[in-house]
């Protein structure tokens, strides 16, 4: 294969490692990835040195994660996770191995990696090491577990959430999927936070619908009131955060799966922004969604733009307050052409004041032509005395 693609301060890493007598890899990831032609989210590599050696190596280091090996090696302008060769012992928690070991042999390491896709290393003169055929699973199409699937799942429950991320992110279809109906009752013993993190990745990808994979396999039954569900998604959406936590939530409370929609984003750690908007969206959406602008606008000025944008495509309208986002219309008091000081002048005061803006917002929610500020005084001069 060839190293085009590679950054130059990654090859200049593995270079560092080879000058110094140590064996060192690309792994993961990022070869999977520069194999298909996806530019990698990261950089791994793996040696033979050890954390020390690493660190006593180059000049910019951080100990990212010492008792599993892993240090942070910036260079030329890049970063990379180091990891020294290891074998992982024991797993009694169906989560994280008990013990490392670190070992000089790239075979050991490649053979405790989840995936054959994600099992290959490749060195500076672009050698792919592929022990477990995940080239062959790359041009198949196939997530398949590196040894007997049961055994990996059972040591790392996590694996069962990546092997649907995987198969969501790339479009491939797993052969573990009779073994996760297996071990999906596993699922309890990982972490909501890292649970969340998979989630995530699996809705930001192209086939964000695998959640539902997920949910049909038993490995969200811990957060769900129900689970004989079937979710319904609303197609393509932009692949933004918020959207898709929110269709995600739209689709869980449309199949009466969860009663609580605040509460279940909060047991999975989904952050207080995100949980907020989603919140909002589900309040929106509890009402029959405005039909026109107007009534688009109103809800922007009350809920605020994200909100509304989130509750849109739950429902199919997102390119409609797209259209009134971008029109320029006034959405809120910052944007009214008349200020509070304008108001002063005409002599209201305190809660007066705040409640002769609301009405001359609300009048330009109604109508945008009328937000000039000689048009909204007048208008102000011509009401029924209100206060
Ligand atoms: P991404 O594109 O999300 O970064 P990745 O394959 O690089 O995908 P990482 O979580 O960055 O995934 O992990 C890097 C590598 O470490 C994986 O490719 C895999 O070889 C190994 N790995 C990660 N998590 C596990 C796990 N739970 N069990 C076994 N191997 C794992
Ligand atoms: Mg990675």
């Amino acid at each position: 294969m060839d190293l085009l693609t590679v950054p130059a301060g990654i090859k200049g890493i593995l270079r560092c490692f080879q000058q110094a007598g140590y064996e060192a890899y690309l792994v993961g990831g990022c070869v999977r990835d520069t194999l298909i032609g996806r530019v990698p989210g990261d950089w791994d590599i793996c040696t033979a040195a050890l954390p020390e050696q690493t660190i006593a190596l180059f000049g910019r280091t951080v100990p990212t994660g010492l008792r599993h090996g892993t240090v942070t090696v910036f260079y030329g302008g890049v970063q990379a996770e180091v990891t020294t060769f290891r074998v992982d012992g024991g797993y009694s928690d169906h989560r994280r191995p008990d013990e490392v070991r670190f070992t000089d042999r790239l075979e050991e390491d490649l053979s405790r990696r989840d995936f054959t896709i994600n099992a290959m290393a490749m060195g500076l003169d672009g050698q792919v090491i592929d022990l477990f055929g995940g080239q062959d699973d790359l041009r198949q199409r196939v997530i398949r577990c590196v040894g007997d699937p049961d055994i990996r799942f059972q040591e790392d429950a996590l694996r069962m959430f990546r092997a649907f991320r995987f198969a969501a992110q790339l479009g491939f279809s797993s052969a573990a999927y009779n073994a996760i109906r297996r071990n999906a009752h596993l699922a309890r013993f990982v972490a909501p936070e890292r649970i969340c993190v998979e989630l995530e990745k699996t809705l930001l990808s192209p086939r964000p619908e695998f959640v539902q994979s997920m949910v049909r396999y038993g490995l969200l039954d811990a957060f769900l009131s129900r689970t004989d569900v079937s979710l319904v998604w609303n197609t393509a959406s932009p692949p933004e955060k918020a959207l898709r936590w929110a269709q995600f939530c739209a689709a869980f409370r449309a199949a009466g799966a969860v009663d609580d929609i605040g509460g279940f984003l909060r047991s999975l750690r989904v952050d207080g922004h995100t949980t907020r908007l989603c919140e909002k969206a589900m309040e929106i959406t509890a009402a029959p969604f405005p039909t026109d602008d107007a009534g688009l606008r109103r809800l922007i000025a009350r809920y605020g733009p994200e909100a509304v944008r989130c509750a849109a495509c739950t429902v199919g309208g997102l390119f409609r307050v797209e259209a009134v986002l971008a029109s320029g219309a006034c959405l809120d008091l910052a944007h009214l052409a008349v200020s509070g000081a304008d108001l002063q002048v005409l002599g209201y005061q305190g809660p007066a004041l705040g409640r002769a803006l609301q009405r001359l917002l609300d009048a330009v929610l109604e109508d945008p032509s009328c937000n000039h500020r000689e048009t909204l005084l007048q208008r102000l001069q011509q009401e029924v005395p209100h206060d």
